[in-house]
């Protein structure tokens, strides 16, 4: 039995983050200025070369997405039930109404076969999210917004490292919110970014992610900054800080190595599980796999304990897990403002009940890699019905 905890999440920070970070508090520029410029360049590099806009986070960005498009009272936007509240909470945040459609039993992403069902007079936009870094089939969704005229908001917040057909998400033309908070795969502790493929859209998001500050008030620091701007719009205080930049920076050129260590530990998983009565998670063809969070599904009918025993096993031998997501449907705010009832949506409650996240980042060591794998095995073998 292992001695000490293993949490089911840490970042990855170190001697690098610390110098950069030390760096900043002695510049004397420590809110947004030139590091949070450079961190928006650097993404833009990565993303063939879309605008991107640093901001507080993956919600602020989505928010600000919906708003600056216009969507508001009497308009429907759809989503998933299998995602964190943040993805409803903006849609209602607008005045807009969330609708719910179930997922894809594999994936766990929205079912756009469903979707297309759900699509009415009202509806204005979809908004997708990239369960666990598996990407979405971006060619569906974009069928369905060029075909329906909707807008389409993508939930990103796992998959700055998703990739489709080759491809990194974000570079499909569609708004696309990322979030760098800290159990995310590229982390500023707290923090997020948009990309906005439309020029003057982006324009508009930046104006209203500083109190609605004209644009060139965004430019107030060093030498040629002044004290004039106006507002333009009642906006948000929604920025990133230079702090935070100075750790995105660090972060963005370690990604690649920190994402071959989670393909490496994903794929340990997968070949120390395939007997089990367990559902590994999927990479379909067309997806590189972000690999943010690795969602086990436990087949519960086989075993004798249930999915909260097995999560209370592993607590017990000293080693974290989560479940994502308890599902939009069973919140009781939700249910009340919505209708929404159990056994609506059957395919996030059976995917729901069977999760568990298990710990995958990129510090883990081999012997904790070998630690999951040995104690997962012993508690869903000790357990067989
Ligand atoms: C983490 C998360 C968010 C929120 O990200 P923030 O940067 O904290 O706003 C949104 N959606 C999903 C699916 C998430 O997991």
């Amino acid at each position: 039995m292992r001695q000490e905890f293993l949490p089911y999440n840490l970042p990855d920070l170190g001697a690098e983050e610390e110098e950069a970070v030390i760096q900043v508090l002695r510049s004397g520029w420590i809110s947004r200025g030139p590091l949070t410029q450079q961190f928006e360049m650097a993404l833009s590099r990565e993303l063939e070369g879309k605008a991107v806009l640093a901001l507080s986070s993956c919600t602020a960005g989505m928010h600000l997405a919906l708003l600056a498009q216009g969507i508001g009272p009497g308009d429907e936007v759809i989503t998933t039930p299998l995602t964190f509240a943040a993805s409803v909470n903006v849609i209602i945040h607008v005045g807009a109404t969330p609708v719910l459609v179930d997922v894809e039993e594999d994936t766990g992403n929205i079912d756009f076969a469903q979707v297309e069902q759900a699509i009415t007079e009202k509806t204005k936009a979809i908004l997708p999210v990239h369960y666990a870094g598996h990407a979405v089939d971006m060619e569906h969704l974009n069928r369905l917004r060029d075909r329906y005229h909707l807008i389409i908001v993508e939930d990103a917040a796992h998959a700055i490292a998703s990739v489709y057909r080759g491809r990194r998400i974000g570079t499909f033309g569609n708004v696309t919110s990322f979030s760098f908070y800290a159990t995310k795969n590229l982390t500023t502790g707290e923090g997020g970014a948009v990309v906005v493929p439309d020029p003057d859209l982006a324009e508009k998001i930046r104006v209203l992610s500083l109190h609605g500050m004209s644009a060139h008030a965004w430019n107030r620091y060093g030498e040629k900054g002044s004290w004039g701007y106006t507002i333009e719009a009642p906006g948000f205080k929604y920025n990133m800080t230079d702090l935070q930049a100075a750790l995105g920076l660090v972060q963005l050129r370690k990604l690649e190595r920190m994402q071959e260590r989670r393909r490496q530990i994903a794929r340990q998983f997968a070949q120390a599980f395939g007997d089990l009565p367990v559902i590994l998670p999927v990479e379909r063809e067309y997806a590189q796999h972000a690999w943010h969070l690795y969602p086990l599904r436990l087949q519960t009918e086989y075993l004798t304990i249930s999915r909260e025993e097995f999560i209370d096993q592993l607590t017990l031998r000293n080693i974290g897990a989560s479940v994502h997501f308890i599902p939009i449907s069973h919140h009781p705010y939700f249910q009340q403002r919505y209708g929404w009832k159990r056994g609506q949506f059957p395919k996030t409650e059976r995917f729901f009940g069977q999760e568990v996240s298990l710990p995958l980042y990129p510090s883990m060591t081999d012997q904790d890699v070998h630690d999951v794998v040995a104690n997962v095995r012993e508690i869903v073998l000790s357990h067989l019905a």
